[in-house]
């Protein structure tokens, strides 16, 4: 269950991303495994090339996922439900906030522990961390309540 992408936007646009950056970073997809893989063509790189690709390392795959603050899962998917909700996701982004500096706290003082009381004490960068990692969850409930004809004015009575 928790392997199903549940931003697929995001996904999206991690690849019009990659397919861009083929083009505008030549050199380093070049050398990239994605290149090794796909060959030169960028028109074909799928959002599986990337996650796959970055699971396996890959700097080029990395970067395009770094850029557009994207996570991706060891299972080779992009913005999956298990790359944004896990405990490790959420103290891994909020190590990458705290490393771009603009939130007031060092990234080394990022542990398990401080988020879980920042969390508490509603600091900014742990409100990111947590709406971004529960955001994806929300819209994948969202759409399910859709797709089954719930809407603002159903409830339960007549159910019993
Ligand atoms: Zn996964």
């Amino acid at each position: 269950m928790g392997h199903v992408v549940v931003n697929p936007l995001a996904a999206d646009a991690v690849l019009r991303h990659a397919i861009l950056q083929a083009g505008a970073r030549l050199g380093d997809f070049a050398r990239s495994l994605m290149y090794e893989n796909i060959g030169k063509d960028a028109d074909t790189i799928t959002t599986q090339d990337i996650g796959r690709t970055a699971k396996e390392g890959d700097t080029f795959a990395l970067t395009i996922l770094d850029d557009l603050n994207t996570p991706s899962c060891s299972c080779g998917n992009i913005a999956d439900l298990c790359s944004y909700t896990p405990g490790r996701a959420a103290l891994q982004a909020a190590k990458k906030l705290a490393n771009q500096g603009k939130y007031d706290t060092k990234p080394g003082d990022v542990t398990e522990i401080w988020l879980r009381k920042a969390i508490a004490a509603s600091h900014p960068l742990a409100v990111k961390v947590l709406h971004d990692a529960t955001y994806p969850l929300a819209l994948q409930i969202l759409q399910l309540a859709t797709g089954i004809g719930w809407t603002s004015s159903s409830s339960w009575a007549g159910l019993h």
